[in-house]
């Protein structure tokens, strides 16, 4: 599995690039290889209803932004909203699920705009520590915790970087002529 932040429309050419590196390095054997591919989406969305429709977890933006982790946001939004409508206030929803969940979400806008700006070797540097914790205390279930966690610092950080985040998705329109990127094949099919 390979995951792409940009320059989607070279997908195969990336994913031939690392089946590669892992069939050199780490002897890598696949049986009955099948391609297949999708997009995922996050963001802070203003808000997760239109209506008394009540958007959850990946379908209203609910996902880590680092890391992709979704999960966990589906199942907790997916509860909150049952809750509301079935307290007959789905107008609450908003408010609901702000109040759990939008500092996780800030939480980890910031994460990732952090390990953007620090590149290939700041994204190492991450990946040793948590080999280092990992070999302290094999379950990282705690630093996890800990890393994805709202904290004021963040809090304070998200406004600045609001003003900065655009979107990356490639234009809902039609695919570009010719290509085969997964993004592309969904628009052409
Ligand atoms: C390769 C990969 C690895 C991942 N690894 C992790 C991980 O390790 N940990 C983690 O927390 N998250 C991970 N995620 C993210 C996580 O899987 C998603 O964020 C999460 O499943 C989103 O849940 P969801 O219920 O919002 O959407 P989905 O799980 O996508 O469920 C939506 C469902 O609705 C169905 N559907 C769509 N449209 C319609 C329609 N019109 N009518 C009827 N049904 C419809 C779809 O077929 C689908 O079954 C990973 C994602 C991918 C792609």
């Amino acid at each position: 599995m390979s995951w792409l932040y940009d320059d989607f429309h070279r997908d195969r050419e990336y994913l031939e690039r690392t089946v590669a590196f892992f069939q050199r390095h780490a002897r890598l054997v696949m049986h009955d290889p099948r391609r297949t591919g999708g997009g995922a989406n996050f963001l802070l969305p203003r808000s997760a209803r239109r209506g008394d429709l009540l958007f959850t977890g990946e379908a209203a933006g609910f996902q880590d932004a680092l890391w992709g982790f979704g999960m966990r946001f589906a199942m907790v939004s997916g509860y909150l909203a049952a809750r509301a409508v079935l307290g007959n206030a789905p107008a609450d929803y908003d408010r609901i699920w702000g109040r759990r969940l939008s500092g996780h979400l800030r939480a980890a806008m910031v994460n990732r705009s952090i390990y953007r700006h620090l590149g290939n070797r700041g994204y190492a540097r991450l990946l040793q520590e948590i080999d280092h914790f990992m070999r302290l205390r094999p379950d990282g279930r705690r630093w996890l915790q800990a890393y994805t966690a709202p904290k004021l610092w963040k809090s304070l950080y998200f406004p600045l970087l609001r003003r900065k985040l655009i979107s990356r998705r490639p234009s809902p329109d039609a695919g570009k002529p010719g290509c085969d990127c997964t993004w592309c094949r969904c628009r052409h099919a």
